[in-house]
């Protein structure tokens, strides 16, 4: 962290603000220009509230060099981390597919879809039994009989689970599924985070609504921070201005987290357009832009859904997606196996 001194300040005001550093527990190192005094603060600055540095009155401007988060930065772990899910791998070369419907809504309905994703090539089961709905007039999700159907379809077909957690008290119930969603409106939930956190388990964490992509990755050094580093970041969309959408798919998220994480990197481009017939564009476009996997809404018969249909795939819609995206995986250098 570099802190900037105003030019008029005193030489009293300048060593209290020295103190007040040591007694942060960091080490400091001046420099004395012609006209201003440059501060380089050492030690573990992550833990440093840089707007109360930015607050003092002899303060001209504060930078932080290093950024926040620590376990989920690629600079102190530089090679990809790989995560096994049932020995489905996510991360380095491998992409991966999970793909089923927005909701479990009966027993017929997620064990038909199961199987026809896991025939045109998803590798692991999405079903959500537990819903985070706007209103709460709107299907809820069927809770705890939704996460048995779901082993049912896992039992069925072999396909691991992938399904949303909504809060800390549901931990017991989920013990059998295999990857634990945080869902968008929950990726601040700092107790649900540091819950999971606590679990062996891989954790699916998507971009909140809002969220920018630090604040993203802190969401991650909550979970990992508490000794779970198996997180697997998915992008599913952001707010913006544009009404056309539902969200809009932030591809540059994909190349710039590469850099900044070896997290593995998922899309969800069902959530981010909200309109099935761009789901396959923005599909390959996630490919192109380096994406680990792909999260997509399936369902057998969309106009009838009880939630999301409108971004749906039919099962043979969603196996053309996945041809497309097998024409391109050589260009990336990905297999899917
Ligand atoms: C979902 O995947 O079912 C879901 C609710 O997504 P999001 O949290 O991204 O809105
Ligand atoms: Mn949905």
């Amino acid at each position: 962290m570099i802190i900037v001194v105003k030019r008029d300040c005193d030489q009293k005001q300048l060593d209290n603000l020295l103190k007040w550093i040591k007694n942060q527990g960091l080490g400091v190192t001046l420099s004395q220009g012609d006209s201003s005094v440059v501060l380089g603060l050492i030690g573990d600055t992550p833990k440093v509230d840089i707007d109360l540095i930015r607050s003092m009155e002899i303060v001209e401007s504060v930078k932080r060099i290093q950024e926040p988060y620590k376990s989920a930065n690629r600079k102190f772990h530089p090679e990809d981390t790989v995560i096994d899910v049932c020995g489905h791998k996510f991360g380095g070369d491998n992409f991966q597919i999970i793909a089923g419907p927005c909701s479990v809504e009966s027993e017929r309905q997620v064990i038909e879809i199961a199987k026809a994703v896991k025939k045109a090539g998803a590798n692991l089961l999405r079903g959500g039994a537990f819903k985070p709905r706007t209103s709460p007039y709107a299907f809820q999700g069927l809770k705890g009989t939704g996460l048995e159907l779901l082993q049912k379809a896992k039992e069925e077909t072999g396909m691991p689970i992938v399904t949303e957690i909504m809060s800390a008290s549901h931990i017991d119930l989920f013990e059998k599924v295999d990857v634990l969603q945080i869902g968008a409106r929950n990726m601040q939930n700092f107790e649900l985070l540091k819950a999971v956190g606590k679990l062996k388990k891989p954790i699916l964490l998507k971009r909140g609504l809002a969220n920018t992509i630090e604040e993203w990755l802190m969401s991650a050094e909550y979970i990992m921070a508490e000794g779970n580093k198996q997180v697997i970041l998915c992008e599913r969309g952001i707010r913006t201005f544009e009404p056309l959408t539902r969200n809009t798919l932030d591809l540059s998220a994909i190349p710039l987290l590469k850099e900044l994480t070896h997290l593995p990197i998922i899309v969800d481009p069902s959530h981010a357009s909200g309109l099935s017939r761009l789901v396959k564009p923005l599909s390959l476009a996630s490919v192109g832009a380096g994406a680990d996997g792909l999260m997509i809404e399936v369902h057998n018969d969309p106009k009838n859904a009880l939630c999301d249909g409108a971004q749906s795939l039919r099962p043979e819609q969603f196996e053309e997606v996945v041809k497309g995206i097998d024409v391109m995986l050589p260009i990336v250098n990905k297999k899917r196996v």
